[in-house]
Order: C-alpha cells, then structure tokens, then sequence
C-alpha cells in the first residue's frame, strides 16, 4: 500500500500489524472493520475461493489472516483456530445464540486458495455446528464470515449449559477424520 500522508511506498512493520512509509516516517495501523478484521492493503497472491477476487492479507486480532474484502471470508492456519476463538470470546463473551448451521456448506465444493484442490467440508468438531472447509495438506482452514463467532460462542454456550458433555478436546482431533 502506498502512504496516506505523501504517497510512497509503505513497508509492513516487523510487527506485522502496521506500516510504515521509509520516506515520511509516518505509520499507518490499519483499522478494525465490522468484523473486527484489520486489513492490510497487501495482495496476498491468492484467490478467494468463494468468489474468486484477490484476497490481502489482514489480522485478526494478533493472528495473521488472509481475507476476502468482498465475501469476509478469511483463510488461516488450522493451528491458529483454538487461539482465535480463545480472542473472540475474550473480545465480546458470551453472546446471544448463534444461528443455526448452514447445510448448504456442506454441499458447497471450494478449492483450497494454496494448492487448488477441492478442499473437504466437514462439520467442525467442537460445538457450534459450524461447517468450515479444511485442506490438510496445506494445514489451511476457510471461515465464511461469523463462521468464528458462531464456534466461539456456541462453545461458550455449551459449556454454560452442559458442562459434562465430551466435546471438551474440540478442535484438536477434530482435523483427522
Ligand atoms: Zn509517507
Ligand atoms: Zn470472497
Ligand atoms: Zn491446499
């Protein structure tokens, strides 16, 4: 991206969530959107595999992302997940009840935005009846947008409610069915 304030280039911080322009000194920080998604200006190389236009890489909290500014969906690392609904959760608590799961994301056939294959739709293994699509070669995971705030919060709810029940290990075997 190129510098609001004189137009140069910018260059991302070492920090990886703001930039800084090398010939005015100024830093830019990128603001949070609805979705609480800071958006870096930088082409990421890859498609968004939903509705095909360049996706940039943003952050989610402290978590680098890669993010469609056109649908909301975001790719990011299947380790990464447990630590951002962990953020999610700490962000907003407990909110009201998440909407009923999408079946038609589990008819729904996208490619992995990395490698191009056919990426598997699953219903992910914790609570929230979330279908998220994986590519476990590329240890990649694609969230449609509120797709983590329905994971956080059902989890959250679910805890609440039924403290007993098995879905406690939720996410961590849940990649290898
Ligand atoms: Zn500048
Ligand atoms: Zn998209
Ligand atoms: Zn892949």
């Amino acid at each position: 991206m190129n510098c609001p304030s004189c137009g140069a280039p910018m260059k991302l911080k070492s920090d990886m969530q703001s930039f800084k322009c090398e010939y005015c000194l100024s830093v830019y920080f990128p603001e949070k959107n609805d979705d609480g998604v800071r958006v870096l200006e930088e082409p990421s190389g890859h498609d968004c595999p939903v509705c095909t236009v360049p996706m940039v890489h943003a952050f989610l909290g402290r978590d680098p992302i890669i993010y469609c500014t056109k649908c909301n969906g975001m790719m990011l690392a299947m380790a990464m997940l447990e630590s951002m609904i962990d953020e999610e959760r700490s962000a907003h608590g407990v909110a009201a009840a998440p909407p009923p799961p999408d079946k038609e994301d589990l008819r729904r056939k996208i490619n992995c935005p990395q490698c191009h294959r056919p990426m598997d739709a699953h219903f992910y293994g914790g609570p929230g009846n979330v279908v998220i699509d994986s590519c476990e070669d590329c240890c990649l995971l694609w969230l449609d947008r509120g797709e983590l705030m329905r994971i956080a919060h059902a989890s959250a709810d679910d805890a609440a409610s039924a403290p007993l029940t098995s879905g406690v290990d939720s996410t961590a075997d849940s990649f290898n069915e």
